[in-house]
């Protein structure tokens, strides 16, 4: 599952409509990937013709074409990730642990339990990397004085995974999991069934939407979720908005500055002093083409299929302007539907409570001496890393440290259980 790099220097190419909300969904998977690609956006039958063979309404749109001439129309990224030759059925039906999550939590916790002697699956509902995979630049990450690009420290990680014999299963999510007899049954959308000694939950979270009406319609079609980094080149000289006060939002602004005429940060609060690290916050205010609005948020999305317009209202008062681009960067909600169905508990926004945090109401059929692990939920055995846990401290580097930590309980569940 190594990334392929495009023969003789040549790239991947997706043509497109401007402003499909299709070829972004692709254009956002290749980039969070790392995968390098040329975007080309098709307007008329010439165009249509010269380059796809195909007068404009015949054409399928986005159509990707890759070095080796393969063409797809219309693809999502699962087929994508079917061409790479990315997908692919687990090769045991039992491990000692499986990790849910690729982010860097799970990936962590997937080096160091692979590097420990353990069987472990990956399982990722979408491609590795996770939120940071959409960071165009991690500064604060121990190690890289300059900087790494999520998709490439993603990257790394996986390769360093897979090295040590862990194995990552993309593009796969599970139907239903199930603990009991100190096994957790997990059965995939592809139908394979699967059990594990120990679980580590690492499914951190996804964008919070403004829930704004035509927001769904207007996604990928002027309005996105997080730093834009697979947008902010076709951003020249445009004024773009972004919507956040903390350091997702910061990086967005200053990787769209690089690009856009001008950016506008909208700041629900008064300030971004208690939310955003001094040194992003520094950056902002230096940089001559951002221009920070606080006390400010977005009440309306205009649009006809694509984004035209804001509502905003600052300080009680009403004002409509013209925008093509919105980036949504308000924080996350957590990826724990599955509890539902399950006795593990979370705190009332869904994040995962994991040892003192597990209250005794949670306990009532806990079944062992000791009381929950420090990283360990109200079940025994089963785990949470990363942003989906409940008090977690929402950067790459806990995240890193908590799935290795996780790995470091999970033997010791191992060991008392299992002797
Ligand atoms: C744009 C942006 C910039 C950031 N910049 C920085 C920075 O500069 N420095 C810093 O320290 N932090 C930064 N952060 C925060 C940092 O990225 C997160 O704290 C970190 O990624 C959390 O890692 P995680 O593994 O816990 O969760 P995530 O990164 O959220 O990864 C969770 C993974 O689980 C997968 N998943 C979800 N549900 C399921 C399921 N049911 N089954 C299987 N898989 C599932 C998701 O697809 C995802 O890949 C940034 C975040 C964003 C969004």
């Amino acid at each position: 599952m190594s990334a392929p790099v495009a023969g003789g220097g040549q790239r991947i190419r997706v043509f497109e409509h401007p402003y499909g909300r299709h070829a972004f969904a692709i254009r956002d998977y290749l980039t969070r990937s790392g995968i390098p690609f040329e975007s080309i956006t098709i307007e008329t039958d010439e165009e249509s013709v010269a380059h796809l063979g195909t007068a404009l309404a015949s054409t399928p749109l986005p159509v990707v074409v890759f070095p080796d001439g393969a063409r797809i129309d219309d693809p999502t990224p699962a087929r994508i990730a079917e061409h790479f030759g990315w997908i692919n059925r687990p090769r045991r039906s039992s491990y000692d642990v499986i990790v849910f999550g690729a982010g860097p939590a799970g990936l962590s916790a997937a080096v160091y339990a692979a590097s420990e002697g353990l069987e472990v699956a990956v399982i990722e509902r979408d491609t590795v990397g996770g939120q940071a995979g959409s960071s165009s630049l991690i500064e604060n990450y121990l190690g890289f004085s300059h900087g790494i690009s999520g998709a490439a420290l993603a990257e790394q990680a996986k390769e360093q995974a897979i090295a040590f014999g862990a194995e990552l299963l993309v593009m796969q999510h599970s139907l239903s999991r199930t603990f009991g007899d100190h096994l957790m049954r997990a059965e995939l959308a592809d139908g394979s069934a699967l059990t594990a000694r120990a679980v580590i939950c690492a499914t951190g979270v996804q964008w919070r939407r403004l829930d704004l009406p035509s927001e769904d319609v207007l996604y990928g079609s002027g309005v996105y979720y997080g730093a834009g980094t697979s947008e902010a080149a076709s951003c020249a000289g445009e004024h773009v908005y972004v919507v956040g006060g903390a350091n997702s939002a910061g990086q967005a602004a200053m990787n769209l500055a690089a690009h856009a005429a001008r950016v506008t940060v909208l700041v629900r609060g008064p300030s971004l002093s208690a939310t955003m690290s001094a040194y992003l916050l520094r950056r902002l205010l230096a940089a001559p083409n951002i221009e920070i609005l606080v006390n400010t948020s977005v009440a309306a999305l205009e649009g006809d299929g694509r984004l035209r317009g804001l509502t905003l209202i600052s300080d009680g008062t009403t004002t409509n302007v013209t925008a093509n681009r919105l980036f949504i960067c308000i924080g996350g909600r957590p990826n724990t539907e599955w509890t539902n169905k399950t006795s593990v508990a979370t705190d009332e926004r869904g994040f995962l409570l994991t040892g003192t945090d597990v209250t005794a109401e949670h306990l009532l059929h806990w079944p062992l001496e000791r009381q929950p692990l420090y990283l360990e939920t109200n079940q025994p055995g089963v785990f949470a890393a990363g942003d989906v846990r409940a008090n977690s401290i929402k950067r790459v580097a806990s995240a890193v440290g908590e799935g290795a930590m996780a790995v470091a309980l999970t033997h010791r569940y191992l060991a008392e259980t299992f002797g």
